[in-house]
């Protein structure tokens, strides 16, 4: 059969707009990158912390490839798994206040892994619509039967908890939704999970290093309304609880991954020491592949060490934020509400998105339009990051730059 078929669709594609296109990085991650061979003001990258580029990471990866060499050279079941990487699991036990880890080479392998090991056919999965492409595609994977809930829709989730009669039960959440910058209802999510005796998958890839005082995710974010189960002593003792019976982080899977705001590359699962040792039995993307080049694991314990120590990352972002928010009070575009790194311009149709993108653009500032069937018809947006990278004359020219691109 000839590959002509696709040379049409490609084609149809083009002209709808639609054809995703790549562009050639010529620098290391930060906030001015050179593109395509230009330099430009970037607010698009995940690396909200500004750590990609950190020489604390890169001194640690070149001590890791002295060590250990460039390649793990098997699965972490054969002979992959070393002494770092073996380290990094209980530093990030340790770090996010859960009992054990899991190292995953991806977030996309980590979701994979996770739902296939946990849910098969007569299992049920419950997922908000605005979840990430990779737990669709773990739950179609899986087998389960998959419900989606609209958006953050508690009520709704409720009633399908409610109505299932399945062996087990998952709801599956991104914690920070990644094309909108919202944080999801963490404890009533719990509380639902608690009452229909459902576990809660909470995928914190864009949370993690930034949500909570100290950096360590949605569970430090909510932590004055969770409370630790009893057999996890190190879930963050100081926290005090507020409400009179939050519902416990016992049946929580944590997953977040290590190639934003950690600045490398990976993830992990965190959660009950029986969960992780079921993954390990269980989970096929971590059982069937090889383990991710030791000196990256050496790199993220250095980037754990950064998270820790560098407070003043967090606080640069929340002052970015701020100077963003304050600047964007515009007239046909909405910021999108967002605490987050995440700020989402709404603009509406995919044309108009493009066209501010590209206006950007020739005033050296790239920011992506994000358009269908990534999101809903109707929304498309320029999709705002910031990190601790930029300055606040950076997030300036920005605003001034949209400021004048709205009334053109
Ligand atoms: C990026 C992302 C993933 C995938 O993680 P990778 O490590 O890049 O494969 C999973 N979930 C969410 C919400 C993400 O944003």
């Amino acid at each position: 059969m000839p590959f002509s078929c696709l040379a049409d669709e490609l084609k149809q594609r083009d002209a709808d707009g639609l054809l995703r296109r790549r562009r050639v990085l010529q620098s290391p991650q930060g906030a001015r990158v050179r593109v395509d061979g230009e330099d430009v003001l970037s607010f698009c990258s995940n690396d909200y912390l500004g750590l990609a580029n950190h020489p604390a990471l890169v001194e640690a990866a070149c001590a890791g490839a002295q060590r250990f060499g460039v390649g793990a050279g098997a699965s972490h079941l054969v002979t992959g798994h070393t002494a770092v990487h073996h380290e990094l699991e209980q530093k990030l036990a340790e770090f996010t206040g859960l009992p054990e880890a899991l190292l995953f080479s991806t977030g996309y392998m980590a979701n994979l892994g996770v739902v296939t090991a946990l849910l098969g056919r007569c299992d049920a999965l419950f997922a908000d619509k605005l979840n990430h492409a990779s737990l669709n595609d773990a739950a179609l994977l899986s087998r389960a039967t998959m419900t989606r809930y609209p958006h953050a829709d508690l009520a709704v989730l409720e009633r399908q908890l409610a109505a299932s009669t399945a062996r087990r039960k998952l709801v599956v959440s991104d914690a920070v939704f990644s094309m909108d910058g919202d944080i999801a209802p963490v404890p009533e999510l719990l509380a639902l999970c608690e009452k229909y005796d459902a576990w809660l998958l909470l995928d914190d890839a864009h949370g993690f290093g930034v949500l909570g005082k100290t950096g360590r995710g949605v569970l430090e974010h909510f932590s004055s309304r969770l409370t630790p189960h009893p057999s996890y002593t190190t879930f963050h003792a100081t926290s005090r609880v507020e409400s009179r019976n939050p519902p416990q982080v016992g049946r929580i899977i944590y997953m977040a991954t290590l190639g934003k705001v950690a600045g490398v590359f990976g993830a992990f699962v965190a959660g009950a020491p029986e969960l992780v040792a079921w993954l390990v039995q269980a989970a096929r993307s971590y059982v069937y592949t090889t383990a991710t080049p030791p000196l990256l694991a050496a790199a993220l314990l250095a980037s754990l060490r950064v998270i820790e120590a560098e407070a003043w990352r967090r606080e640069r972002l929340a002052e970015l934020v701020g100077v963003l928010r304050q600047g964007l009070q515009l007239q046909r575009w909405q910021l999108m509400p967002s605490e987050t790194p995440i700020q989402p311009l709404l603009i509406g149709s995919s044309q108009d998105a493009v066209r501010v993108s590209e206006s950007l653009r020739q005033r050296g500032i790239l920011v992506p339009a994000i358009r269908p069937p990534t999101v809903p018809q109707g929304t498309a947006r320029l999709r705002i990051t910031l990190s601790a990278a930029h300055s606040v004359v950076d997030v300036q020219q920005l605003v001034d730059a949209l400021r004048q691109l709205e009334n053109e």
